[in-house]
């Protein structure tokens, strides 16, 4: 038998912990890690077109990333899609929770 030093509850050896503040007792701390959610979240802003206009895609995608600077960008991907060029930049969110995705403008 053994008293429980939170709330003076008494308990079988058996039970290891309180079952009247178990919750607090038991679970470790980390709820408070858990809260602190990313202030950013990870952004993308695509650029396409055909393979004729390479060029133009990587210059859009150069000068979109210089006007996100350094801080904010995270990479530059490119691809192919059948005919069509695929240049996808990366980015932190200026502000979180906003998604900004401007795809499917063709
Ligand atoms: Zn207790």
């Amino acid at each position: 038998m053994w008293t429980c030093a939170n709330c003076g509850e008494k308990h079988e050896d058996q039970f290891e912990t309180c079952w009247k503040c178990d919750e607090s007792v038991a679970a470790p701390p980390l709820k408070d890690g858990a809260l602190e959610r990313p202030q950013r979240r990870v952004e993308y802003q695509v650029f396409r077109g055909t393979l004729a206009t390479w060029e133009n895609l990587f210059s859009q995608a150069a000068e979109f990333a210089s006007s996100l600077g350094p801080e904010r960008l995270i990479s530059i991907s490119h691809s192919e899609d059948r005919d069509d060029g695929v240049v996808a930049v990366w980015f932190w969110s200026a502000e979180p929770g906003k998604t900004t995705n401007d795809q499917g403008s063709s």
